[in-house]
């Protein structure tokens, strides 16, 4: 005869088990209030229910990154928004993307300015040199 106490799960009280390893309650009565308590509070597991987590690079809008990032370092702006957001590290494709989304025109620096003072940008979709006056820009 096995007399290995059990510790039930619902009251923590320690018995004396009927029926050797299943047995997770002392009672009916604590296994019937422990099943109550789950089903009372479901909600609690949902990850709607959770608050909400603040996220300083998620607060950022994406025009607002484009600007103050540039090079490596929005590489790597780019590649913790990624690791944040899905837990995974980025690929190269994603980062691209990304990058095309947030800054089409690329300043080149070694270009004279057009006339009238238009910049020349690189334009990442159609891979041209465009001129451009910089108001005509958008983010
Ligand atoms: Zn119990």
């Amino acid at each position: 005869m096995d007399t290995k106490y059990y510790t039930c799960t619902y009251c923590h009280e320690e018995f004396v088990p009927k029926r050797r390893y299943v047995q997770k309650y002392c009672s009916n009565s604590c296994r019937s209030k422990a099943h109550h308590q789950k089903r009372k509070t479901p909600a609690l597991n949902q990850p709607t229910e959770m608050p909400p987590v603040p996220n300083k690079i998620d607060s950022m809008s994406v025009a607002g990154i484009g600007n103050a990032a540039a090079g490596t370092l929005a590489a790597d702006a780019l590649k913790s928004i990624f690791t944040d957001r899905y837990n995974k590290p980025a690929t190269k494709g994603d980062l691209i993307a990304l990058g095309n989304k947030i800054q089409r025109f690329q300043l080149v620096k070694n270009l004279a300015p057009g006339i009238g003072g238009a910049l020349p940008y690189f334009d990442m979709e159609t891979k041209n040199i465009v001129y451009r006056n910089h108001n005509d820009l958008i983010p």
